[in-house]
């Protein structure tokens, strides 16, 4: 078995599971169980490859890699480079989405091919959403956000699971065969058929942009959660195994942190509550974001003596991973940790940003939804 699956991805208190739920509380512990490399080491290769980091990147929002340094010095060659990353249409786009969405915005500003699957064929077997339901969900609610949110259709590759051509659903069986039941439990845990088709499905997700007839991309980097890591291990593994038949290299990745929800727990189309999406009425937003937990004190007398905590507040993540440009952040974090800045002022802070974000892609998003339905090729059934 080869050395990254080995790792499994269960270790004392860090258990990666895709499908489940992920807290991560120790990042740099993380980087160390599953070899992943800090992505402060390829910090330094951006500008050869034409690129300024991100404000993602700059923030340590972005906090690791595989092998993305090899996607830099290809770019830099003048090589190729595409992107991969995918959603389960399985509820509405939230504000940990458009964070996956920012970058792809990002890196096909930067010459990047972007490919986007809509994982239709995982959310009918794995999490039993009907399929005119994903179908619906994976055009109205992710495509045409991501076209909102300013990628451009024309240059994106976005497509349903079930509408792929021959030659990826080749892949998944040929992935089949070099695999065993016993490393996709070492992988993940308790498997089912479902969930090895799904694991299968992505791994060919991933790596059928190098075939011909999808571009020949030879450099591809998925940007994810820590929490799909056991899909990057076992598809880089398989790409390995496959090279008697077909010559595929191993994807690279790049792993962000996980927004919290608005109670500082996971942040999910399932728990709405604590979640803000896109498409939420000012009102209800509004809502959300007064209710929101803060690192702030018990009182504003303590506040104001001990300061606030940035660390552990959840409108902070809002303003870090979304709402703030640099000099504005660096602000409230400042005035938050001396305590000359309250909770209740620094919510309206976050809240007028907000306001505008979500009214500007109200309007975006109507004409968005009718250029998604024409571009992307619908399943049939
Ligand atoms: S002042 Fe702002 S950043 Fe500080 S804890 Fe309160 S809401 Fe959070």
């Amino acid at each position: 078995m080869a050395k990254e699956q080995a790792r499994g991805s269960r270790n004392q208190d860090i258990t990666l599971d895709p499908w489940g739920t992920v807290e991560v509380k120790d990042y740099d512990r993380l980087l160390k169980v599953f070899g992943i490399k800090p992505f402060s080491d390829v910090m330094p290769l951006l500008k050869k490859a034409g690129m300024e980091p991100s404000l993602h990147m700059k923030r340590g929002i972005i906090f690791g890699h595989r092998d993305f340094d090899k996607v830099l010095e290809a770019k830099a060659k003048g090589e190729p480079v595409a992107v991969l990353t995918g959603f389960m249409p399985s509820g509405k786009f939230h504000f940990g989405h458009k964070m996956t969405v920012d970058q792809l915005i990002y890196l096909q500003r930067h010459g990047f091919k972007i490919f986007v699957v809509i994982a239709d064929a995982e959310a009918s077997i794995v999490r039993k959403i009907p399929r005119k339901e994903a179908i619906r969900i994976g055009v109205e609610e992710y495509i045409a956000s991501m076209i909102a949110l300013g990628l451009d259709p024309k240059k994106t590759d976005f497509y349903f699971q079930t509408s792929r051509g021959t030659s990826y659903y080749r892949l998944i069986q040929l992935f089949a065969g070099k695999i065993t039941t016993a490393e996709m439990e070492a992988i993940y845990g308790d498997i089912s058929p479902a969930k090895v088709i799904a694991a299968l499905t992505q791994a060919a997700d991933i790596l059928h942009v190098q075939l011909e007839e999808y571009g020949g991309y030879k450099w591809v980097v998925v940007p994810v959660g820590a929490d799909q890591d056991p899909h990057l291990r076992l598809t880089r593994d398989i790409a390995d195994r496959v090279s008697d038949i077909i010559n595929l290299t191993r994807p690279a990745s790049t792993y962000h942190r996980l927004q919290r929800g608005l109670d500082g727990g996971k942040m999910s189309s399932s728990r709405p509550e604590y979640t803000i999406f896109l498409t939420d009425e000012p009102r209800i937003a509004r809502m959300k974001l007064m209710k929101a937990l803060t690192g702030g004190r018990a009182t504003a007398e303590e506040q104001r003596r001990l300061g606030g905590i940035p660390e552990a507040c959840t409108v902070y993540d809002m303003d870090k991973y979304h709402l703030m440009q640099d000099d504005e952040l660096s602000r409230i974090y400042n005035s938050c940790r001396s305590g000359s800045l309250l909770c209740g002022e620094c919510k309206l802070l976050a809240w007028s940003k907000l306001e505008k974000f979500l009214d500007d892609y109200k309007r975006r998003l109507e004409k968005a939804r009718d250029i998604a339905w024409s571009i992307v090729d619908v399943p049939k059934f």
